[in-house]
């Protein structure tokens, strides 16, 4: 008998394939409440804003516990958008974690500001109110603080070290629907709060959007205003008061994000109750997670854990059919593109770039999923300890 190709016999989905992600499950699960609402919004031909999106932003904004939230056309734009509405700019230096998606920092160029890179904490690979004084200099306006993974850092010590220098918190929340400090919703501790719902994020729409939430109306109506091109409202169609750009939220995409938010809750719960589940069956593993403050409400947008021998961890892995992910790979401030903006090593972030793995978690993942990576996980790491014994 001939033996199927290798390559094909790797990618070939088997009943116990973990994928990194399945969104086609959510999707399955919001469809029918999507449906009639699309074709009512496109037979009516409302695209672009409209009640769909007034809707949304409403109950965004309540969710995160803001007066306002405005809908954009991605959360790049929501980092870009804040900056420049707060007259952030030519030089001004923004500080900003560099263990991060690169959005973060490439907001802060495009507004004409300098990044000033930021190391994280060991524990929680989060910006700490020590990280971010050691970044800061007189030129300082703003720190972007990244609730990466989903876990919220301590806010209070970073808002009041802040607020002791003179600097405004923006908060980057793309990965943190729902995550709170204390009790507090991600979104709601600094002047703005930035949000992405691309597709795979924990509130996804079915391509790009975005949002801002804040509890300033003067600052939201700006943010507003530069995203629909710098309009002032009202009438006068062709009357700019600012030079904004195109940043307006969609009402295809209003209508899935609010049909998701009514689950986001009990979504976010599976997530956690996963996580619980990684960590109690990692207990012992040469794979570390990451710490949980107690303090937080973390809603596990990743489930990274350090492990030794990463690319091989996870070449093992992947044979065996679980997919994964590294978020991420190479530190922003060593990019080709920022590097001109590194000013000092930033040991934690480097080193934590090589040894970083992202295991699949998503809402309706099993039980036995969770196990069996686990699993394949713990054996992957018994084998290239023994090879590397053997080795030496
Ligand atoms: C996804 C993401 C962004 C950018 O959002 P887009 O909607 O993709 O533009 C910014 N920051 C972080 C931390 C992200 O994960």
């Amino acid at each position: 008998m001939r033996r199927p190709h290798r390559a094909m016999r790797q990618t070939q989905l088997t009943p116990d394939t973990v994928p990194f992600l399945d969104l086609g499950a959510a999707t399955r699960e919001v469809w029918p409440a999507i449906e009639a609402e699309f074709t009512e919004a496109l037979l009516a031909g409302r695209y672009i804003g409209g009640p769909a999106v007034e809707a949304f932003e409403q109950q965004w904004a309540d969710y995160c516990g803001t007066s306002h939230a405005v809908g954009l056309a991605n959360g790049t734009d929501a980092l870009l958008l804040s900056l420049e509405a707060l007259g952030i700019g030519e030089g001004d230096e923004v500080v900003v974690p560099s263990n991060t998606f690169i959005a973060t920092a490439e907001a802060v160029v495009r507004a004409g500001a300098v990044p000033r890179f930021a190391d994280v904490s060991p524990d929680t690979l989060l910006l700490t109110a020590e990280t971010f004084a050691a970044a800061l200099t007189p030129r300082t306006r703003a720190v972007i603080v990244v609730h990466l993974y989903g876990q919220v850092p301590d806010m209070d010590a970073l808002c009041a070290a802040a607020d002791r220098a003179g600097v405004l918190v923006i908060e980057d929340a793309a990965q943190a629907h729902g995550a709170e400090w204390r009790g507090r919703r991600a979104g709601s501790f600094g002047v703005t709060g930035c949000f992405s719902f691309y597709p795979g994020k924990n509130l996804g729409a079915f391509g790009d959007a975005g949002a801002v939430v804040t509890s300033d109306a003067a600052l939201a109506a700006r943010i507003r205003c530069l995203a629909n091109h710098g309009r002032a409202g009202g009438s006068a169609h062709y009357e700019h008061e600012l030079l904004g750009t195109n940043s307006r939220l969609d009402a295809l995409q209003a209508i899935v994000l609010s049909a998701k938010l009514a689950r986001n809750e009990s979504w976010t719960e599976d997530r956690i109750a996963l996580a619980k589940e990684y960590r109690s069956n990692l207990e012992g593993s040469a794979a570390q997670l990451l710490t949980l403050a107690p303090q937080a409400r973390h809603v596990y947008h990743l489930l990274v854990v350090r492990v030794p021998f990463r690319e091989q961890i996870r070449a093992t892995l992947a044979a065996r059919g679980v997919h994964t992910g590294v978020h991420y790979p190479v530190a922003c401030h060593q990019q080709p593109p920022l590097r001109r903006f590194a000013d000092r090593p930033l040991p934690v972030c480097e080193q934590a770039a090589g040894e970083i793995v992202s295991l699949p978690i998503y809402p309706h993942m099993t039980s036995a999923q969770v196990e069996r990576v686990c699993w394949e996980l713990d054996t992957a790491l018994a084998g290239e300890v023994l090879a590397d014994a053997s080795a030496s």
